[in-house]
């Protein structure tokens, strides 16, 4: 697969056929790192959507998906992961250009991509239903698991291809079709999955794909009565219209959110795995993650030690060029983001916050100039500092102090968000303690890695519901029917007439 050219121009996948917007109308997708045109995408209005929903419903009701054998279905999925292993260096290459993502994250991340669909492929012939004790003497009870319709999955911009195939993958196995929108600003790798996936054999209007500019067409998704349920990916603040707009014709919504996520590290902690770990929690892809762990709570007796190492390996990771493979931090992917992120940084100087380094611009040179670059940061804060609080999805840490695990646990869970947390220390009672009472999806402990496509991942309170990856998610896309017969030579006649 060649890499899109400079003026590339893309289009929708609807029913099976790349079409052009039905008014004709893109907008162009830059380059972060270099500000330069990527492609001119195709931009989808309303009318879009309604043939997206058309084609996809149309290829559920006639069942050549829903139905086809689930071993058959099985195949197709694990085509799909071995062609995107085939083009793997081409895809992270391209997710590169788009997101401004460093070149290692997004091999990291294609081989996430592959993982998941061989993952799901494998689930799709294992979405078993039960046999169930009989409710009464002559009666016969089991249930199915059906998929659950046509779903909108709607991805945002940190990892593109990555939430898209966390979506796409499980909601394939479970029969559904499928209206894909990814995010105005990262549409590139979604547009190749669709390629692939027609290759692979998937059925027409299995898969549409619908890109665009403007909010609208994710509202369009969610209102849209054709389809019956809305996984979603993105910021608390839209999760919170998504469900109310769900509400309205009663999907099944799944929401992947926000965060807010700590390390804790204990004073009997490893401190160097401790310190490179919190660092990688914290500046990985930019801090561009919905599990960023961005909180740092450290103990008192190891505080100053743990602060004075993170200073000095923070000073090393090499920010610039996302194509260059010894890059670390690549661009912020977005403007809005940037603004907002500086707007952070400013606030926490305003609000008293220690800076520790960081909180400006990073001068990036070699063609880079035109790119968004910001340097790794990190603040002293008080719990009550907004940037102790609030998600600000870039690459700024905020260091609290604690005393004791009761004191450590209180921090933690002080959060509207719940979706993971990181734990370093060497007790296994205290580790087992506090994994118990933190209110998070996921804990890691001693490891700022906590996904993989078998286990599950989501969040508590405000970081949403429902969950991803895990094989359990492919009933988030299915439907029980309990099927309950009568098999008694009796018939039954309460009434008696
Ligand atoms: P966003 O909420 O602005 O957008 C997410 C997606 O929703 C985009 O495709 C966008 O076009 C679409 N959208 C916008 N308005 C909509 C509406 N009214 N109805 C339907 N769709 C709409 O989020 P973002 O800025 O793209 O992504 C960053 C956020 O995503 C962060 O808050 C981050 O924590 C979160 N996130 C969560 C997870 C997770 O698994 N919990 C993973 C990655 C990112």
């Amino acid at each position: 697969m060649a890499t899109i050219a400079a003026t590339a121009k893309t289009h929708l996948l609807i029913g099976g056929a790349w079409v052009d917007a039905s008014d004709g109308a893109s907008y162009q997708n830059r380059n972060p790192a270099t500000g330069a045109t990527l492609a001119h995408v195709a931009s989808a209005s309303a009318q879009d959507v309604e043939a997206a929903a058309r084609a996809a419903r149309k290829a559920f009701d006639t069942g050549k998906w829903s139905t086809m054998a689930a071993s058959r279905r099985a195949k197709i999925i694990y085509k799909i992961a071995q062609l995107l292993a085939e083009r793997a260096p081409a895809l992270a290459l391209l997710e590169v250009r788009d997101n401004g993502k460093p070149i290692a994250t997004a091999k990291g991340e294609l081989s996430a991509i592959v993982d998941t669909f061989e993952f799901y492929a494998g689930a799709a012939t294992k979405n078993y239903g039960d046999t169930l004790p009989s409710p009464m003497p002559g009666y016969f009870a089991y249930t199915v698991h059906e998929p659950v319709g046509v779903v909108g999955a709607i991805v945002p911009w940190n990892f593109p291809l990555l939430l898209a195939s966390w979506k796409v993958a499980p909601a394939l196995a479970a029969g559904c079709t499928i209206v894909l929108k990814p995010a105005p600003s990262t549409p590139l790798t979604a547009l190749e999955l669709g390629k692939i996936a027609i290759e692979a054999g998937l059925p027409e209007g299995v898969l549409n794909i619908i890109t665009g500019s403007g909010r609208e067409l994710g509202q369009a998704v969610v209102e849209h009565p054709e389809i019956d349920k809305i996984a979603f990916t993105g910021s608390t603040a839209t999760g919170k219209m998504v469900a109310a707009t769900a509400a309205q014709t009663l999907k099944r919504v799944t929401l992947e959110l926000g965060g807010k996520s700590p390390s804790i590290v204990f004073d009997d902690a490893d401190i160097d795995a401790a310190v490179a770990g919190a660092l990688y929690g914290i500046y990985y892809n930019a801090g561009q993650t919905c599990e960023a762990r961005s909180r740092l709570l450290v103990h008192e007796g190891i505080y100053d030690e743990f602060v004075q190492k993170f200073t000095e390996r923070a000073g090393k990771l090499r920010i610039g060029d996302p194509e260059d493979a010894q890059t670390q931090i690549g661009a912020i992917t977005m403007s809005e983001q940037f603004e907002k992120i500086a707007a952070y940084c400013k606030s926490g100087e305003e609000e008293g916050a220690n800076r520790l380094f960081g909180g400006t611009r990073a001068q990036v040179g070699n063609g880079h100039s035109g790119g968004m670059f910001w340097d790794a940061t990190a603040f002293e804060a008080r719990p009550h500092h907004r940037i102790a609080r609030e998600e600000i999805f870039g690459p700024v840490a905020t260091f609290l102090k604690f005393t004791d695990e009761a004191q450590a646990i209180a921090l933690a869970n002080d959060s509207e968000y719940g979706l993971s947390a990181s734990i370093w220390s060497q007790n296994l009672g205290r580790v087992n303690r506090v994994a118990k009472a933190l209110r998070t999806g996921t804990v890691a402990v001693n490891t700022p890695y906590a996904v993989f496509p078998g286990i599950p991942f989501g969040g508590y309170k405000q970081s949403g519901y429902g969950r991803e990856l895990g094989f359990d998610t492919v009933r988030l896309y299915s439907e029980v029917k309990s099927v309950i017969t009568y098999m008694g030579e009796k018939p039954i006649n309460p009434f008696g007439v």
